[in-house]
This record gives structure tokens, C-alpha cells and sequence, in this order.
């Protein structure tokens, strides 16, 4: 018996303690999903087995003739899905995406522009702490009095420090992104255009948010996110720039992609042409929505007044609450969450004045409008009582009828 159970019972343990924490508690982490069963068989088959340097057709091993397969799935599904001109699968993360167009494009000391971290933006758009902080010159916009893109300070930025990249894209942005805007600006001071998609990769393929394909030289994701797929990255780009990118993936930043992760991207990719999917994301926003607005109705405040995509940023200082606080509690109802910063948070980065919700994970569960109503009562119920044992009890007992009317993955 061959089994993890027989072979590393204690492995086998955490992971069906993980398993189950998983189907008992709500998953509102914005950057989170259930992958499908058989995009996990992808990940768990033979593929992993494989090395296969180089790309499809062009191998530095023997015996690719059948991952090639796997991985020409993968791109023409990927073009297809995006109408992107060029493709890169083999990213092992969102962060190696970013990382492959930087390596490509820049060389250290060049001026980046991206969204500052503290007001939405990605660790590799340039923080401090990041590779993308310390090998540019970041020159970062934020948002404007309304908690919108401030859009006009970005294009004054650009012209005045006429930046080689500029970077849209947010992991904490739940509005639209203008990306056209972007680009005219982009052209305008000689500067490449790239987006980071990973936050709405899934509702951008569905059609339900603005497709920057059109826009941008670059547009880099995560596959695991709102699309549902494996854990890893992918890069989308005009064909002009095909060949330094994939140069800069293979052999500049990777060896050997991961095959297994690959075929697994390339059913996700299947999986989010299906009819479905649309609807799936339809219901991602209408979901987020509806939590958006039951948790105002309970006297809280959402950053930027509302939601257009799969997230929120909650401000909880109506409640006189930290996100770290909040985090906490909540978790203590098997509601999962993560503080997050709000736009001139009072409180440091580990304590925060906000959580982040999304919806896709617990729309992938099957929750519609009323559940996740339900769930922002919740969350407002334990935000109220936080010094009452007995709420915080009769919410987990409320969230466990929730979770066991709708299991993750059928048994
Ligand atoms: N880009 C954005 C906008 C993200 O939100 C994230 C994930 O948190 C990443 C990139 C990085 O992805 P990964 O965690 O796969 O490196």
C-alpha cells in the first residue's frame, strides 16, 4: 500500500487536518480558491517526473514528446482564453512572472512606476523590501481623497520621472482599472506597459472586468487565484517581446518547468472557457457585492465605497477594531480572512485598521446572494460582541450548518 496514509502517516495527518479546516471554515482570503479535482489530478500525476528545459519543440532533454503536448495545451488555451498575441507558461509564481518581464526589459537602476503597496499595490511593484524595490528607482501612485486610482497625479508622475516600466495592477484594488488610461501614458513617455492581472485573472477570462490584453506589452498572473487553476504564474505578451521573455524564464530565472503545473494550468485554462465559468464569475461579483453591502448596513465602511470585482477592503476603525484584532476573532469562528492596510492606515503593517474579503472561494462552494449576506451578518455579528463567548460559539455553529450544506469537494 503505496498510500501517503501508510507511507507518512504523519504527513497524511496534516493534510487531512488541512482538508477539513477547509471545509469547515469560510474562505474569504480574496486570493484563495478551491481547485477543481482535476486540475489537482494534473498537479498529483507522472508530469512531475519530467524535466524539459527549454520550450516545446525546442528541449534540452530527451523523452518531451508527450509534455510537449501538455504544454502546447496550455499556451493556445491561454491565448485563446485572453486573446493574447504570446504566451509563457512556465512561471513557477505570480512573483517569477513579474520578475521574467524585469529581467527582460530592465537592468537594475532603471525607474519602475507601480501602485505603492500601502494603498493596493503588490510587493513586487516595487516595495522597498522587494527585488523590485531594491534593483529600481520606484516611483509609486496611489489613490486620490475618493480611494480611487488617482490617475491624474499617476500620468504627472510619468511625465515627470519618465519611467522605462509602468505597472498596473493591484492586490487590493476593488474597483476597475482603467487600463487604457495606462497605456496612452505609457506610450506617451516611451515607457513599457505591464499589468499584473493575478487579482482578476478569472473575471477578466469571463468577461465581467476589463481585459487589458489589448492595452499592455506585458500582462503577468497567478493561476491559482479568481482563476481557479494550480499554484504558479504565466506571462501574456505581444509577439514582439516573445523572445526576450521566454529568454528571461529559461534560461535566465528557471531551470526545468514544472511539468505537473503546467498540465494542471493547462485544464484550469479548459475549465475556464466552459460556460460555467462565466457564470461562476458572474456570481463571484454578485457575491462580493452582496457581502459589500450587508456589512455597510451594519454600520461598516468599505474602502473606495464599494465593490466591482471579487474583493474588498473593510475599514474597521466605525467598529473601533485593528485588522489584526479582527483577523483573529474571526478566525475563532471559522470565518478566514486577513488584515490588510487601508489607505493612510493609522496602524503598522502587522496590525492594520482593515481586512481584506473576496468571494471566489466560497462561490466556488456554491454560495449565492443569501449566503453570502448571511456571511457579512456574520462577521458583523462577531465584530459587535468581540468580549461574548457565546456569539463567537453561536456564529461557528451558524458557519458549520453553512459549510456542511455546501461541501468544497464532494465525498
Ligand atoms: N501579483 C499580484 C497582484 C498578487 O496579488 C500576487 C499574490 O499575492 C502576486 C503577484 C504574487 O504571486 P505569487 O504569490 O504566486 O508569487
Amino acid at each position: 500500500d503505496h498510500t501517503i496514509a501508510n507511507v507518512d502517516p504523519e504527513l497524511w495527518s496534516a493534510i487531512q487536518l488541512e482538508n477539513q479546516r477547509q471545509q469547515d471554515h469560510i474562505e474569504l482570503i480574496a486570493s484563495e480558491n478551491y481547485a477543481s479535482p482535476a486540475v489537482m489530478e494534473a498537479q498529483g500525476s507522472q508530469l512531475t517526473n519530467k524535466y524539459a528545459e527549454g520550450y516545446p519543440g525546442k528541449r534540452y532533454y530527451g523523452g518531451c514528446e508527450f509534455v510537449d503536448i501538455a504544454e502546447t495545451l496550455a499556451i493556445n488555451r491561454l491565448k485563446e482564453l485572453y486573446g493574447a498575441e504570446a504566451v509563457n507558461v512556465q512561471p513557477n509564481s505570480g512573483s517569477q512572472a513579474n520578475q521574467g518581464v524585469f529581467f527582460a526589459m530592465l537592468k537594475p537602476g532603471d525607474t519602475i512606476m507601480g501602485m505603492s503597496l500601502a494603498e493596493g499595490g503588490h510587493l513586487t511593484h516595487g516595495m522597498a523590501l522587494n527585488m523590485s524595490g531594491k534593483w529600481f528607482n520606484v516611483v509609486s501612485y496611489g489613490l486620490n481623497e475618493k480611494e480611487q486610482i488617482d490617475y491624474e497625479a499617476m500620468e504627472r508622475l510619468a511625465r515627470e520621472h519618465k519611467p522605462k516600466l509602468i505597472i498596473a495592477g493591484a492586490s487590493a484594488y476593488s474597483l476597475h482599472i482603467d487600463f487604457e488610461r495606462f497605456a496612452k501614458v505609457a506610450k506617451e513617455v516611451g515607457a513599457y506597459f505591464m499589468v499584473d492581472m493575478a487579482h482578476y485573472a478569472g473575471l477578466i477570462a469571463a468577461g465581467v472586468y476589463p481585459n487589458p490584453v489589448p492595452y499592455a506589452d506585458f500582462v503577468t498572473s497567478t493561476t491559482h487565484k479568481s482563476l481557479r487553476g494550480p499554484r504558479g504564474g504565466v506571462i501574456l505578451m505581444k509577439a514582439e517581446f516573445e523572445r526576450a521573455i521566454n529568454s528571461a524564464i529559461f534560461p535566465g530565472l528557471q531551470g526545468g518547468p514544472l511539468m505537473h503545473v503546467i498540465a494542471a494550468k493547462a485544464v484550469a485554462f479548459k475549465e475556464a472557457m466552459a460556460p460555467e465559468f462565466k457564470t461562476y464569475q458572474q456570481q463571484v461579483l454578485k457575491n462580493a457585492d452582496a457581502l459589500a453591502k450587508s456589512l455597510i448596513a451594519r454600520g461598516l465602511r468599505i474602502v473606495s465605497g464599494g465593490t466591482q470585482s471579487h474583493l474588498m477592503l473593510v475599514d474597521l476603525r466605525p467598529k473601533g477594531l485593528t485588522g489584526r484584532d479582527a483577523e483573529t476573532l474571526l478566525g475563532s469562528a471559522h470565518i478566514t480572512c486577513n488584515k490588510n492596510g487601508i489607505p493612510n492606515d493609522p496602524e503598522r503593517p502587522m496590525v492594520t485598521s482593515g481586512i481584506r474579503l473576496g468571494s471566489p472561494a466560497m462561490t466556488t462552494r456554491g454560495f449565492k446572494e443569501t449566503e453570502a449576506t448571511k456571511v457579512g451578518n456574520l462577521i458583523a455579528d462577531v465584530l459587535d460582541n468581540r468580549d461574548d463567548p457565546a456569539t463567537i460559539e453561536r456564529v461557528k455553529a451558524e458557519v458549520k450548518k453553512l459549510t456542511d450544506a455546501f461541501p468544497v469537494y464532494a465525498r
